[in-house]
């Protein structure tokens, strides 16, 4: 047994076992460490307190009142305790279901601050199960944990603070660091954000914690990116692309021009181009992403693509054969499906350099697959590829140049700290001419006038997409799309060809079922919401989307995407008949703007940033204590002292840095080194 909090196992806390220890498991809490750093996720401010009289109703607050009398128990199937108390405004039933010691502990005479919910009515207040403490301990914030069947907030809390007094947690600053950013030390500061004795107490120990994770997070981050300033095998010549602009068959957009100089500026550099390309669907990536494979080929340099699936590399294909072929550029496909005699010959031509632009699916990752002198690799609709995906990539050239293409914007400060390893292009001009879709909110009894909608515009030749909602629990995603399209066999819609898709289809089905749509062959297109990420329809026009109230704003912003790309007039129709304040305020911002960036600001507003953090694909460590939403400044803060530290160190390789570079690297668990 070692004494190493990071790495001492949770269970040889006094008071936790082999037992607690599994269920601890449950909440992400292997270590003592772990167990340190399950910060609350708030707390009872028992100073905030509301008189009886004026407790809102059903909401939980704090009431602080004397103990008038202890009414005589009730023993039925449970047992009921009731005390009877006070506090001059007026009085209040506080109920205990058999909870006999909770009620014990009240006096008769004495005062406490209870938090619970008001309920009962306003001749008779109630408050059941409160947690309540002494009122002369009313400065003292109560945290709150997320909780695990078998744990209590009582057992955590005291499990961490036998931890906090068991184990030592090193400071990892030196003295220097904490005075210049005025930081409490770290033991006190684990010491106070879980005990904290008042609130002051509690935003030091807060900004602390914040502190360090923005820091190290960014520290990492930048440090990563120092190391890719490694030197390229692809630095290019400066060359004129005027005859891509001129063959174009229209004028791109001020952005486009722009993030195309950004792009042909750093494959001009020494050190290889980490760009991501953010804008809007419909603004115009593939033509941006033409232009550096132009650049590219009037270099000698071979480019590759790579699209999360068979049907979006076809699409690019075809687009960018039209934009490159022309200029004399060769294009060759290469995904799975392909016969094999056609894959190795499509290899062979890659690697003897007679193809000068590959474009593909993760098949182009393979072994086998070898370039002649790959320069560029662009990857398309980023989130669905991870780190690693793209890495392998890059190694089949000499620190080739890398380009991400994303349609998921991102609200700035997000954006500092999710992409803070790359450079960022920002498409955000739409092209001229394209009419904002049209976007409605609605109940379900529209539903007969939305179906007939949908049947007038697929008479005059122009395609739907519906995407079905997850109708009940218990109900699989497969049987509820599979109900939905039964259930339009009874409407008006019946007999417009319709596909289905949904996560149960193999890859090649539903790459199928996605080419009939796009030929035309089908009208209408029934969904889950696995609808491919950019794929190009113009023709179709409606986009209907049932229980609208499931899905976030962002994602209601990709689904409308998929119409609204060709001249025709576009419709999204949003059905809900949720009236929650929540629904509300999303649906109306739909109704208001197509703007991604404003969208996505307003999702992190409604939301919180959650989806962001701890989700893999972005291969970022969670957030424990940082609020996005308030923290603005400390990242500012941070991001200044992770360039100073970096400025004199940008590797973190000084002796002085070990300490540093050792909890980065924990931070981001083997990518670090990778
Ligand atoms: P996304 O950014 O969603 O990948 P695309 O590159 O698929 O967008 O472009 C969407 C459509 O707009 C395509 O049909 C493309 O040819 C067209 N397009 C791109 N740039 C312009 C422009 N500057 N003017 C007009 N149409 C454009
Ligand atoms: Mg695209």
């Amino acid at each position: 047994m070692t004494n190493d909090p990071k790495t001492t196992e949770v269970c040889y806390v006094k008071g936790v076992g082999e037992t607690r220890a599994k269920q601890l498991n449950k909440l992400g809490i292997k270590t003592v460490s772990d167990l340190v750093t399950h910060y609350p996720r708030g707390y009872i401010d028992f100073n905030n307190i509301s008189s009886i009289a004026d407790a809102p109703q059903d909401e939980y607050c704090v009431v602080k009142a004397r103990v008038f009398s202890k009414l005589s128990p009730y023993y039925g199937n449970i047992a009921i305790y009731r005390a009877l108390v006070s506090d001059g405004t007026g009085e209040m039933i506080i109920v205990f279901f058999n909870t006999k010691y909770s009620f014990q502990r009240l006096k008769t005479g004495e005062e406490y601050c209870f938090y619970g919910k008001a309920g009962g009515n306003i001749l008779r207040r109630e408050m059941n199960s409160p947690i309540f403490i002494e009122a002369e301990r009313q400065k003292f914030l109560m945290p709150r944990y997320s909780l695990t069947q078998g744990i209590s907030h009582n057992m955590i809390s005291n499990y961490i603070r036998n931890a906090l007094n068991a184990y030592s947690f090193p400071e990892h600053f030196s003295e220097d660091f904490l005075s210049e950013y005025r930081l409490m030390d770290y033991n006190d500061a684990l010491k106070k954000i879980h005990f904290p004795a008042s609130a002051e107490e509690y935003q030091h120990a807060k900004r602390r914690l914040t502190f360090d994770e923005l820091f190290l997070l960014q520290l990492g981050l930048k440090s990563m990116r120092n190391r890719k300033k490694i030197l390229t095998g692809a630095k290019m010549a400066n060359k004129d692309i005027k005859a891509f602009y001129s063959s174009l068959p229209f004028e791109l957009t001020g952005a486009q021009k722009r993030s195309i100089r950004e792009c042909i500026k750093d494959m001009q550099g020494d050190s290889p181009m980490s760009r991501l390309l953010q804008g809007d669907v419909g603004s115009g990536k593939t033509a941006v992403a033409a232009a550096a494979c132009y650049f590219a080929y009037l270099n000698g340099m071979q480019s590759t693509l790579m699209a999360p699936t068979e049907i979006l590399a076809a699409q690019h294909y075809d687009t960018l054969r039209g934009f490159l072929e022309p200029l004399g550029v060769k294009i060759a496909l290469l995904t799975g499906s392909e016969t094999p005699a056609k894959k190795k010959a499509v290899r062979k031509a890659i690697a003897d350099g007679e193809i000068h632009l590959a474009i593909g699916t993760q098949t182009l990752i393979q072994k086998n697959t070898v370039f002649a002198n790959l320069g560029l690799v662009i990857a398309d609709e980023q989130h669905r590829f991870g780190v690693e995906q793209r890495a392998a990539l890059s190694a089949k050239g000499e620190n080739p140049h890398t380009l991400i293409m994303s349609a998921t914007p991102i609200p700035r400060t997000l954006g500092m700290i999710i992409y803070g390893d790359l450079d960022i292009s920002t498409l955000d001009e739409m092209p001229k001419g394209r009419l904002p879709v049209r976007t409605y909110g609605v109940d379900s009894s529209y539903h007969e006038r939305l179906y007939k909608f949908i049947l007038k515009y697929a008479e005059n030749g122009f395609q739907s997409y519906i995407v079905c909602p997850l109708v009940e629990e218990g109900i699989s995603e497969k049987a509820s799309a599979v109900n939905y399209i039964e259930k339009l066999q009874h409407t008006c819609l019946k007999d417009v060809p319709t596909g289905l898709l949904h996560g149960k289809l193999r890859a090649s089905e539903k790459d199928e079922v996605m080419r009939k749509f796009k030929d035309g062959e089908l009208m209408l297109l029934v969904s889950t919401t696995v609808i491919e990420v950019g794929v190009d329809v113009p023709n179709a026009v409606v986009m209907m989307i049932e229980n609208a109230e499931q899905f976030g704003l962002s994602q209601l912003h990709q689904l409308r995407g998929r119409v609204g790309r060709g001249s025709e007039q576009a419709h999204c129709i949003l059905v809900t008949d949720n009236k929650s304040e929540f629904t509300k305020a999303r649906i109306d911002t739909m109704v208001r703007t197509c703007d991604g960036f404003e969208i996505a600001n307003e999702d992190l507003k409604l939301r919180g940033p959650g989806d962001f953090f701890g989700s893999r694909q972005h291969g970022l460590p969670p957030l424990k204590i940082t609020d996005i939403g308030s923290d603005l400044e400390l990242l500012e803060e941070t991001r200044q002292a992770a360039d100073k530290v970096l400025a004199s160190d940008p590797l973190l390789q000084s002796p002085d840095n070990t300490g540093l570079k050792k909890m980065v690297a924990e931070l981001f668990d083997d990518c670090y080194d990778a």
